[in-house]
This record gives C-alpha cells, sequence and structure tokens, in this order.
C-alpha cells in the first residue's frame, strides 16, 4: 500500500469516546470507523489483521479435525421457539420480521441452527463425531457497548458446535478444542489462561472461558503462578491421541483459575501466597459443554450401536475474532502506539522515505518495495519527517525502514524493530534479509 493514496485515516488527537488503549490506537491508526453504536465498518489497516487472526483461528480448527461451514447471519424464529429460548434471549436479540409478517432474527449464537442441519444429516453413530465451526458476523444488542469493537453489538464470531455419542466423546471434543484455543491464542501472541466459569445462558455442566490480562479486562481474575511458568507447547499433544488431551487438558486445569463468578475462597486461600495472582481479565473464548440441553427439544437422534435411538452429546466453543484485535492491542502497545506481532501485523513492514523525490531515496524505496511484494506500507507521501516516524509508531508494523538520503547516497538505509526500537544501518540486501 501507498500510502499516499491509502485509506488510512489517522488521527493526531485521541478521540473523546475511547476510554481504553486499544479503542484509542484503533481510531487513531485509522483501523475501524463507528457507523453506529456498537457498530464498526473496518478499514484496510484493520481488515487485514481481521484477516490474518481469522485464518489463524480457521488453521487450529481445522488441524483438531473440525470441518468449516458457513451459517447464514438471518435466522428463523421457529428453531428458537423449538430449544424453548426464543423468549429467554430477551431484548439482546434482533428480532426481524419480513414482508410475509415471518419472524427472523439475526443470529447471536448458532445452537440451534447447527442442531437443525445436524438432525438432517446425520443417522448413525459411526457418523459420530462431528465438529462444525463457522467465522460468522453476529448481533448482539448489548445493554452498554463500549471499549470499540471489544464489546460491540456486530461482531465476529467463531463458533464450534461438536456432536458426539455420549459423555466421554464429548470430553474429548472439549479437550480438542482446548488445545486448538490455546495454540490458537499463543500464535496469536496472547497468554491465555482457561479458567473455570459460569454456563450462563447457553446452559450445561462444564465451562471454561480463556482470559487475558489487562488492566481494562471486564472481569476479576484468580490463577495460580504456574500459569506463568507454563511451557505447554515444548510438548507435542495430538488432537487424535486420548492419553495426549488428558494430559494437556490436566496441565489446563490443575491449577487454580477462575474468574470472580467461580471463585472458591477456601481452595483460593490453600494457595501460598507468593503463588497467588489476581487481576482484570478479557474474555477472548468460551467453550461449554452441554450435553442434549439442544438436541432433546429439538428431537434430534442419531441410532446407536444398539440400534436405539440417542440424542448425542453437544458443547459449543466460541472466540471472539474481531475482539482479538482489541484483545492483541491491549496486550502490545506502548506510548507512541500498537506493536503488531509479526503473526497478525497488517503488513510486515513499512518504508518511510524521508525525501520523496529524491532519486536515490526514490530507487530505493520503490526497490523496497517491489521487494516486500505487498507486504509493505509505503510512506510515500511529502509530509515531514517526524510525522512519517510517528505514524509509522503508531501503526505499528513490526519493522520500519528508514530511508534517507545520506544513507541512499551509499545505498544504506535504517532498519528499527518496532517492539525494541532496535535500530542498524544495513545494505537494502541486508535489510531484506534480516526480515527473514
Ligand atoms: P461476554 O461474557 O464477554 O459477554 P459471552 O460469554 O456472552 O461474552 P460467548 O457467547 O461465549 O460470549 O461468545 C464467544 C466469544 O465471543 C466471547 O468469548 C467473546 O470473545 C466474543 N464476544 C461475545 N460478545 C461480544 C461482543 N459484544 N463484542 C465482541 N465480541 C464478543
Ligand atoms: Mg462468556
Amino acid at each position: 500500500m501507498r500510502l499516499s493514496h491509502g485509506f488510512v485515516p489517522t488521527l493526531k488527537e485521541t478521540p473523546a469516546e475511547a476510554q481504553i488503549a486499544s479503542h484509542r490506537l484503533m481510531l487513531r491508526a485509522g483501523l475501524i470507523r463507528q457507523t453506529s453504536a456498537g457498530i464498526y465498518a473496518w478499514l484496510p489497516l484493520g481488515l487485514r489483521v481481521l484477516r490474518n487472526i481469522e485464518r489463524i483461528v480457521r488453521e487450529e480448527q481445522d488441524r483438531v479435525g473440525a470441518q468449516e461451514i458457513l451459517m447464514p447471519t438471518i435466522q428463523p424464529a421457529e428453531l428458537w421457539r423449538e430449544s424453548g429460548r426464543y423468549d429467554d434471549y430477551g431484548k439482546e436479540m434482533l428480532r426481524i420480521t419480513d414482508r410475509h409478517e415471518r419472524e427472523m432474527l439475526y443470529g447471536p449464537t448458532n445452537e440451534e441452527m447447527v442442531t437443525d442441519l445436524f438432525r438432517q444429516a446425520v443417522r448413525s453413530y459411526r457418523e459420530l463425531p462431528q465438529i462444525l465451526y463457522h467465522i460468522q458476523w453476529k448481533f448482539r444488542d448489548e445493554v452498554r457497548p463500549r471499549f470499540g469493537i471489544m464489546r460491540g453489538r456486530e461482531f465476529l464470531m467463531k463458533d464450534a458446535y461438536s456432536f458426539d455419542l455420549d459423555h466421554a466423546g464429548a470430553v474429548v471434543s472439549y479437550r480438542k478444542m482446548m488445545l486448538a484455543y490455546m495454540r490458537t491464542f499463543q500464535r496469536i501472541g496472547l497468554q491465555a489462561i482457561p479458567m473455570e466459569a459460569d454456563t450462563g445462558p447457553i446452559g450445561g455442566d462444564l465451562s471454561h472461558e480463556f482470559i487475558i490480562l489487562a488492566p481494562t479486562g471486564e472481569s476479576q481474575v484468580y490463577f495460580d503462578a504456574a500459569f506463568e511458568e507454563m511451557d505447554y507447547f515444548s510438548a507435542e499433544f495430538s488432537p487424535t491421541n486420548p492419553d495426549d488431551l488428558e494430559r494437556f487438558f490436566k496441565l489446563m486445569t490443575t491449577h487454580y483459575a477462575a474468574t470472580d463468578e467461580k471463585h472458591d475462597t477456601a481452595r483460593w486461600d490453600t494457595l501460598a501466597a507468593d503463588r497467588k495472582r489476581e487481576g482484570r481479565g478479557i474474555e477472548i473464548g468460551h467453550i461449554f459443554y452441554f450435553g442434549t440441553r439442544y438436541t432433546k427439544p429439538m428431537n434430534t437422534t442419531v441410532t446407536g450401536p444398539d440400534g436405539k435411538l440417542v440424542h448425542p452429546e453437544m458443547g459449543s466453543y466460541g472466540v471472539g475474532v474481531s475482539r482479538l484485535v482489541g484483545a492483541v492491542i491491549e496486550a502490545s502497545h506502548d506510548d507512541n502506539g500498537i506493536i503488531w506481532p509479526d503473526t497478525v501485523a497488517p503488513y510486515k513492514a513499512a518504508i518511510l522515505n524521508l525525501k520523496v523525490g529524491d532519486t536515490a531515496c526514490d530507487a530505493i524505496c520503490e526497490k523496497l518495495y517491489a521487494a516486500l511484494d505487498g507486504n509493505a506500507v509505503y510512506d510515500d507521501r511529502t509530509d515531514r519527517a517526524g510525522a512519517k516516524f510517528a505514524d509509522a509508531d503508531l501503526m505499528g508494523h513490526p519493522w520500519q525502514i528508514v530511508v534517507g538520503p545520506r544513507g541512499a547516497a551509499s545505498g544504506t538505509v535504517e532498519l528499527k524493530r518496532r517492539a525494541t526500537g532496535e535500530r542498524v544501518e544495513l545494505s537494502v540486501e541486508d535489510a531484506l534479509a534480516k526480515m527473514g
């Protein structure tokens, strides 16, 4: 992207409505714009981050054997009457009437719809387990949308649904998803902790929330220091090996970690004082096992091994894909702006031309821009150098390549790593090689 023609409306001033860092920085760096309360348009840089996160989420879902589908945003009220949730869901649900007076709704979640798809297609226990997921926009008419895309009304979610013959099978699916989640968050650069949680309106009896720590988090959380030291990625856990899954699940759930709703003060008190950690947390994912909560009322059965009909056991597994963009920024920024982890950055590098119009500077910048092959922002604007440095820090690309007339004359550029501030002077080739 050439910034002179890029759709990147950065702001110098801090927008008054933004209370937390990620919201401020997303507006200031030109990633999003609000179009209605809690509803946002994603601009080019923001969309690239959203797509990167979505891709990682998808890869890790696929890796544990989940199958991607795409369900519509609009659902018939009928299905929700079958499960008994239509009235219970209350005002968070956006209800719509079509021209034929049919009651519809904009999906806040998809348990009913996926159960309906499942019951039309799957007949026998031999086809189980099934884990289906999609990445789709949801609408929840939150009472208090706030913190930008962190608590929006329209937001992008990955939601997966597992169907198993029995409880033991459902537990295996649950563990697979926990593994997929921890891998996903780690790749995104987030240190997430699975915490015991309430099952809430979805219902059920086993549930974990995945929490990252941030001073602006909405929940109070308590956990064992063991999570700070855990190195669970050095061990390989196979999603198809039940023993591996059990070991992984034990590792994740042996140590104390709970949100305030599930906080067990008696258990907490048994923990040594120097092992106690507490703070504010942001929920980035939430998984539930709820058995036959939907398959029973929705009359969903498969034939079991003995020829009798059984209601499959279900779980559901959500990740806030759009919320993750904000969560990454909360976890990784400084006073000057965003510091993108390499895996989700909109572009790998920003090329800063300090003297647009200078033959040597222009030639080096064009060469870099071509070599980076679509993975760089080229600041070819005629602004002063200070403004370019500030914008590059604000946008937070992992590398900055500064091209000034003095270095250009001798064929060198300055390469800066955004995260550390470390700078080195290098030839164009060495700079490209160092970025990898
Ligand atoms: P919360 O407790 O934050 O209200 P929830 O428990 O209602 O969320 P789930 O139904 O479990 O959320 O949805 C799965 C994930 O979707 C959440 O973990 C969160 O990351 C994300 N999410 C939920 N509500 C919103 C929202 N209003 N805006 C952005 N992301 C959301
Ligand atoms: Mg939740």
